[in-house]
């Protein structure tokens, strides 16, 4: 038996903020990054919610470390809200999420109603069971799964993106079109999963160069935070694979960015999960076939399609100035080597890795890792 659920309710559309002012007489934590509370956004939502007692929590950082987490359940110990409102990007919404399941389990506070409002366009995280806590001493990323985690209610408004600067769009975005992919030939995809991955992914391609070149094209802006949200929706079920195993590990050893992480892998990823080279078609070649067609690709066969959908990625981070290798982005192929082999095992260790669609063993990481380190 499989199952399909979508638990958070998503408010999206014009007003779609107005939805908070459904919350009345209720102590509130907002919990976002400095930014926000620096760009006025946090006293936009303190506006909406006027009889309420409202405190704010603004230490989040990217990449939220568990030293964080904890300051933020202090935080939440302290003022014992009831509703709690992640406003930023994934880092945010994901500490929010962690500091709420974590003060519930040590019996502080039990939140009521936790809203996320997802300021990039990316992570999906604001409809997902996942929240990515990073041990910085360790260098490592640890993805904390639980259905308990998901937001209850999601507000998409994409005047809030506006202001993401190009690179984080690009970043953010490459993010989202990694987990429309992941999903969409994971071992647990679905037709429900699949229906998702296959609108998000063509909403990326089409939308988001647009998004990139010009911040302030809002249909443009639009398409693609619904995208990211469509495709956490997708991995939410479906799971991910390699390609984020991969780039949490990079991620948390050289603090790239994760999408940046992501888009940096994806194509050696595609290339060994299509796996062109085998005997007979692979399942995960014949998705990127039909990918390819719903994108407007040549997709004549499985190789002439899978090589057209990797060549576009490529195409598009061209544009986005999103290296092709660590190298390109200063970081010491000697570096490397010296964690490579704890890179590995964190790859293999890392709960995405179940999903993808190829077994991937040792070999095959320090391979793909090769490719993204070239000596
Ligand atoms: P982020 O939240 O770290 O934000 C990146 C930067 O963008 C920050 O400096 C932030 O201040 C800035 N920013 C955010 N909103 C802005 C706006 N509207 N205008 C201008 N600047 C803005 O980046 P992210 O990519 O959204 O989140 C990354 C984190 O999410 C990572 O830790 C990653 O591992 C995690 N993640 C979680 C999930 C999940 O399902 N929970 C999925 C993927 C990634």
């Amino acid at each position: 038996m499989r199952e399909f659920s979508i638990q958070t309710h998503v408010f999206f559309g014009e007003n779609a903020l107005g939805r908070l002012e459904e919350i009345r007489n209720k102590s509130v934590l907002i919990v976002c990054d400095k930014f926000i509370v620096e760009s006025g956004v946090a006293d936009k939502i303190k506006a909406r919610l006027a009889s309420c007692q409202v405190f704010v929590f603004s230490d989040i950082v990217p990449d939220p470390p568990v030293e964080v987490v904890a300051d933020g359940i202090k935080c939440l110990a302290e003022c014992k809200a009831e509703v709690m409102i992640a406003r930023g990007g994934g880092s945010a919404i994901d500490a929010a999420k962690a500091i709420r399941e974590l003060a519930r389990q040590m019996n502080y506070v039990d939140v009521d109603e936790c809203y996320a409002i997802p300021t990039t366009s990316g992570t999906g995280s604001e409809v997902t069971k996942f929240s990515v806590i990073t041990n910085a001493q360790e260098g490592v990323k640890y993805p904390l799964v639980s259905q308990s985690l998901q937001p209850m209610v999601a507000i998409l408004d994409p005047e809030l993106v506006e202001t993401v600067p190009p690179a984080i769009t690009a970043d953010t975005g490459m993010d989202a079109l990694t987990h429309a992919l992941e999903a969409y030939v994971s071992t647990e995809a679905t037709d429900f999963t699949d229906a998702l991955a296959e609108k998000a992914a063509t909403l990326l391609f089409r939308f988001l160069p647009q998004a990139y070149k010009d911040g302030t094209d809002l249909t443009a802006r639009e398409k693609v935070h619904n995208a990211a949200c469509l495709a956490g929706m997708a991995f939410n079920t479906a799971g991910l694979g390699i390609c984020h195993s991969i780039a949490h590990t990079i991620g948390g050893k050289f603090h790239i960015s994760h999408g940046r992480s992501n888009a940096l892998v994806l194509p050696y990823v595609m290339e060994f999960n299509a796996n062109t080279d085998a005997s007979e078609k692979t399942v995960c070649a014949r998705k990127y076939q039909r990918m390819a067609k719903l994108v407007g690709l040549p997709y004549a066969n499985t190789q002439t399609a899978v090589n057209s959908l990797i060549r576009r990625i490529r195409e598009m981070e061209n544009v986005f100035g999103i290296p092709d290798s660590l190298k390109k982005l200063d970081i010491k192929v000697e570096d490397v080597l010296a964690v490579k082999d704890d890179m590995i095992q964190a790859a293999l260790a890392d709960t995405c890795t179940a999903t993808n669609p190829r077994k991937a063993d040792a070999a095959a990481i320090e391979t793909i890792l090769g490719k993204v380190t070239p000596l």
